[in-house]
C-alpha cells in the first residue's frame, strides 16, 4: 500500500461519530456551597439561619438563572402551632425553550434531632449538611453551568422549604413545599424530573428509590445506564427501600414523572447520622458530591445531544 492510499485507508476507518467526553463537574466548588449553607448554622424555618441562608440562596439563583420566582406559602409547627411564612425558590434556565426537565431539593432544615442517640439533644435543631445542604449544594453548581450551556430545552431548579418539619409516622408532615409547588405551580412545570437528597454521604451509596422505579422507570434505567457507563462507584444496580420525599407529592399532584437519588443509610447501615447532630460537613465528600452532579449533568448533556 503506498502512502496515498495509506492515508485514505486511515481516514475511512475514522469512525463517523466521536465519542463525547463526558462532563467534569467541580465537586469541590459543590462542597464549598455544602460548606456556606452549613456555616449558616442550622436553617430551620423561623431561625436566624434560616433567614440568612435564603437570602444567600436567592442571590446564587439570581445570578445564574434567566427568572427566579420566590412561591410563598404558609405552614404550622405540628408541636408549638406557631404558624411559619415559608417559600419555595424556583429558578429556571431557558424561559424561551420548550419544557424540559425539574431538578429539585430541600433548602430546608429539621428542627430537631428526634434520631440522636441522646435524647437530651433531641430538641436542638440539626445542621443538615447532608440532609439539606447536599442536594442543593449540587443543584447550585448545576446552575453555573446551565448559564453558560444554553441546552436546547428549559431546565427549572427548585429549592423546596417546608420538606422536613414532619412528624414519624405521618409521611403527608414531610415535602410541603413540593406539595404546594404541586398544588399552585407559579408557571407550567416540566413532565418529569430529579430530586436530590442525602447525597453528599462519605460512604454513598445510592440504590433505585422503590417509589421512583414506579413513577419513571424509563428515568431510573437512563440514570443507571450511564452511571454503569460513567463508572460512578456510589450508584448500586438495584431497588431499594421505599422512602416519602418530595418526589411524591409532584407525582401525586401534579402528575410530574420524578425520580428521587437518596442513599437513606447515612453512613450504613450499622450506623445512623440522619436527623442527629452528626449531620455535618466533615461525614460529607466532595468525592459523592461530585459522583451525583456527574451524573445528572451527563444526562442533561445526552438529552441536548439528542435533541
Ligand atoms: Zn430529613
Amino acid at each position: 500500500m503506498n502512502k496515498k492510499l495509506t492515508a485514505l485507508f486511515i481516514l475511512l476507518m475514522i469512525p463517523t461519530g466521536r465519542a463525547q467526553t463526558p462532563f467534569d463537574f467541580n465537586g469541590d466548588t459543590a462542597f464549598t456551597y455544602l460548606q456556606t449553607q452549613c456555616e449558616f448554622g442550622p436553617r430551620n424555618p423561623g431561625s436566624s439561619g434560616y433567614f440568612d441562608c435564603r437570602d444567600w440562596l436567592i442571590k446564587q439563583l439570581q445570578v445564574s438563572a434567566d427568572t427566579v420566582i420566590i412561591q410563598p406559602f404558609r405552614l404550622e409547627d405540628p408541636f408549638t402551632a406557631e404558624w411559619y411564612d415559608l417559600s419555595n425558590l424556583i429558578a429556571v434556565y431557558g424561559t424561551d425553550r420548550p419544557p424540559g426537565i425539574l431538578l429539585g431539593a430541600h433548602w430546608d432544615t429539621r428542627p430537631w434531632g428526634d434520631q440522636d442517640e441522646d435524647s437530651f439533644y433531641h430538641d436542638e435543631p440539626i445542621l443538615g449538611a447532608n440532609d439539606g445542604a447536599s442536594g442543593v449544594a449540587i443543584l447550585l453548581t448545576i446552575g453555573t453551568y446551565l448559564k453558560k450551556l444554553n441546552l436546547p430545552y428549559q431546565v427549572m431548579i427548585v429549592l423546596f422549604d417546608g420538606e422536613d418539619l414532619g412528624q414519624p409516622n405521618d409521611p403527608q408532615s414531610y415535602a410541603r413545599g413540593s406539595a404546594e409547588l404541586a398544588k399552585a405551580p407559579p408557571m407550567p412545570l416540566p413532565p418529569e424530573g430529579i430530586v436530590l437528597d442525602m447525597v453528599g454521604d462519605k460512604e454513598l451509596k445510592i440504590s433505585m428509590e422503590r417509589n421512583s422505579y414506579y413513577q419513571n422507570p424509563d428515568l431510573i434505567r437512563e440514570l443507571w445506564s450511564l452511571a454503569g457507563k460513567l463508572k460512578l462507584k456510589a450508584f448500586q444496580n438495584y431497588v431499594g427501600l421505599t422512602i416519602y420525599d418530595d418526589h411524591i407529592p409532584l407525582y401525586r399532584d401534579a402528575g410530574i414523572r420524578m425520580v428521587d437519588l437518596i442513599d437513606f443509610d447515612y453512613p450504613n447501615p450499622y450506623l445512623n447520622y440522619w436527623h442527629t447532630h452528626l449531620d455535618i460537613p466533615e461525614n460529607c465528600s466532595a468525592e459523592s458530591l461530585d459522583q451525583v452532579g456527574t451524573l445528572v449533568m451527563n444526562l442533561l448533556l445526552n438529552r441536548g445531544r439528542k435533541d
